[in-house]
């Protein structure tokens, strides 16, 4: 039982660090793969990660903290009742219309920064700003109360000091610096204003450990959070690449080709598939052998990939020893260009292939096809299209291109998957 109770516990956090950096290894030199083997230190990434991090963690909470605004709002309110209530005609004795005239309509700036489109710059400068007239503000009331003989409205600070860590979607250091100015104003016009009686010396000691406790909170949180979301962007980079190439992998293929194609359907532009096949690869694999085939077909992936190069091209690894490229607005020239490159690039790795029937250096076919997409047409159908070509450029010898274009209207249906199924069979 103990045994069982070892093996299904979760792994301690330092090994479970170890355990994703480990399976980090096989990812290309991507940013948050750095920065979770580097680690974070001072809770900062590096300025581009920190600043999706930033923009993916306000998203995430943005409901909590309009939630979290309202309530602070309705208890403004509730506590200036209250005082009323309490204190009624003594209440001119404090500035309880600071809540209604400055708290208030500074938590309605930040409630509406929260719904801009643009809150990703807006929301934090508001948020700061608005804590810390908030806290401020919090420090007039209480020393004005404090100094007319009202002393009962201290925890207000508090809870003040509380939302400004816990409440306000601020970052640890947000937070920290915001708090430590409240504090030291509390303190300072504390000190200055009133004796320094064992009631305020109390209240402070109070204050500084309601500091402590919420910036505590706030560290580990954001410690955790900032691990998560680099856990979670290499989790998705490996669901999307290929284990053994480190490109895109035929999942992240087969959505791209989708996206692509809708996107191109409505600006009206060419979309192209290239289909690269290795040549006599299973001939590479029986001479070399299985590792050297491994380090091909990695070599293939990389020179591939640096091929396309515009920000809608995409390469992926296909399936075994075949590689996709897709290219948007694929002008005739530029398929032309990009075909040249791949096929440059691929001779410029020299790699020497003495079982090979099309030359004794490693060698690749492509079939490519690309057409305008409409709306009657699918991906399938330009993707059949290279393979054909494929088919077609490895009947005339290998190591070559074909290109389809005009041909996509009359497209032989499952011409080539019948080849393939007797050639793999
Ligand atoms: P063709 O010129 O007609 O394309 O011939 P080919 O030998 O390249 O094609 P075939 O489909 O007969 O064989 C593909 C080979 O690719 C067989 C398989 O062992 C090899 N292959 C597929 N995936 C991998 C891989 O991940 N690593 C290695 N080393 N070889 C692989
Ligand atoms: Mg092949
Ligand atoms: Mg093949």
């Amino acid at each position: 039982m103990a045994q069982f109770l070892e093996r299904a516990a979760v792994p301690a956090y330092g090994a479970r660090m170890n355990i994703v950096t480990g399976l980090a290894d096989d990812l290309p030199d991507l940013p948050h793969v750095r920065q979770l083997k580097s680690g974070f230190h001072g809770l900062k990434f590096d300025p581009e990660l920190e600043r999706e991090f930033r923009r993916s963690r306000l998203d995430e909470i943005l409901g909590h903290l309009r939630v979290n605004l309202c309530l602070a709002i309705t208890i403004a309110i509730a506590f200036s009742a209250l005082e009323a209530l309490v204190l009624g005609r003594d209440l001119d004795r404090i500035p309880s219309e600071i809540r209604i005239l400055a708290i208030m309509p500074l938590l309605l700036i930040v409630l509406a920064a929260s719904f801009s489109p643009r809150r990703d710059l807006v929301y934090a400068p508001a948020a700061i700003a608005a804590m810390l007239m908030y806290g401020l503000s919090q420090v007039v009331i209480q020393l004005v109360a404090s100094a007319g003989g009202i002393e009962f409205l201290f925890p207000c600070m508090i809870l003040t000091t509380i939302f400004i860590y816990l409440m306000a979607g601020l970052t640890f250091y947000q937070a920290l610096a915001t708090n430590m100015v409240v504090l030291f104003a509390y303190l300072a016009a504390g000190t200055a204003l009133q004796s320094s009686g064992p009631e305020f010396s109390y209240d402070a000691l109070a204050l500084v450990t309601a500091n402590l406790f919420g910036a505590s909170v706030v560290y580990m949180h954001e410690r955790t959070s900032r691990t998560r979301f680099l856990e979670a962007k290499l989790l998705g980079e490996m669901v999307a690449r290929d284990g053994l190439t480190g490109i895109q992998n035929r999942r992240m293929f087969d959505q791209h080709i989708k996206r692509v194609w809708q996107q191109a359907v409505r600006e009206e532009e060419r979309v192209a598939v290239l289909l690269v096949d290795i040549d006599c690869f299973k001939n590479y694999n029986d001479r070399y052998g299985h590792q050297a085939g491994d380090e091909c077909l990695r070599a293939v992936a990389t020179s591939l990939s640096q091929s396309a190069r515009r920000p809608l091209d995409f390469a992926a690894r296909y399936g075994g020893e075949e590689f996709a490229v897709v290219l948007y607005e694929a002008s005739r020239e530029y398929v032309a260009e990009v075909l040249t490159r791949i096929q440059r690039s691929i001779a410029e790795l020299n790699i020497p292939h003495e079982a090979s029937t099309a030359a004794t250096r490693l060698t690749v076919s492509i079939g490519a096809a690309f057409i305008m997409p409409t709306v009657t047409r699918t991906p399938e159908g330009l993707i059949q299209l290279a393979d054909e070509a494929l088919y077609s450029a490895k009947e005339q010898g290998r190591n070559r291109v074909v290109v389809m274009e005009a041909e996509y209207q009359n497209l032989r249906t499952g011409r080539f998957e019948k080849r393939r199924t007797q050639s793999s069979g």
